[in-house]
């Protein structure tokens, strides 16, 4: 199986409890640049300082920011093997970015190369996304999960991430869709069953 992964989703999608459990069935890291960030605002970094105000507005935090400290977690000895990412890339120059950070890493040159063996995307409709998220926000109290960011953020991922559905099948990527809708362990079984067709 194939162990290079990216989450690809809008928010709500699920993105984020599946990639948790497809990490320890694989024994790869879960990389969230989402919760890797909300833990530098925690933690009250130089980082985290200058993403806190941007992250409750729904926008996206810089990509030098946000590549810099992808590239420091990927060449963490744990992510030798495989990794799974989840909320990054999310532009293209991240994509680019991290196709760059992970040939330098592994074949000690730049040749041009993608960074992930196959990306899962997680499809589901409007209504349910903002029924979903909105019930986050109830439950969870998310400070980055007021009405209106949630819809910003959703016309971001629309913008500036849905377009990597096609700027990885260009570089020899595959692009597994996959139905989100019904319950965890339904979907889960969807993406266990494409990963097992991918060549490892
Ligand atoms: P998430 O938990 O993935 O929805 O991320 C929460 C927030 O963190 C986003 O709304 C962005 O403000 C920020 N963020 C997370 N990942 C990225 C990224 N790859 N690029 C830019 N901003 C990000």
């Amino acid at each position: 199986m194939s162990r290079r992964i990216l989450f690809l989703g809008p928010q709500g999608s699920g993105k984020g409890t599946q990639a948790v459990r497809l990490s320890v069935l694989l024994g790869v890291p879960h990389i969230s640049t989402g919760d890797m960030l909300r833990q530098a605002v925690a933690d009250g970094t130089e980082l985290g300082r200058r993403a806190e105000a941007i992250m409750a507005e729904g926008e996206l935090v810089p990509d030098d920011l946000v590549v810099a400290m992808v590239a420091e977690r990927l060449a963490a000895d744990d992510a030798r093997c495989g990794f799974l990412l989840d909320g990054f890339p999310r532009t293209e120059a991240q994509a680019r970015a991290l196709d760059v950070a992970v040939d330098t890493r592994v074949t000690g040159d730049d040749e041009e190369g993608a960074a992930v063996d196959v990306v899962v995307l997680l499809e589901v409709d409007h209504d349910e996304l903002m029924r979903r998220l909105l019930q986050r926000a109830r439950d969870q109290g998310r400070s980055d999960d007021t009405a209106e960011s949630i819809e910003r953020r959703l016309s971001i991922y629309w913008e500036e991430t849905a377009p990597l559905a096609g700027y990885y099948p260009a570089h020899g990527v595959t692009v597994a869709r996959i139905d989100g809708m019904g319950t965890i362990d339904e979907v889960f079984a969807r993406i266990a069953m494409a990963l097992s067709e991918e060549p490892s």
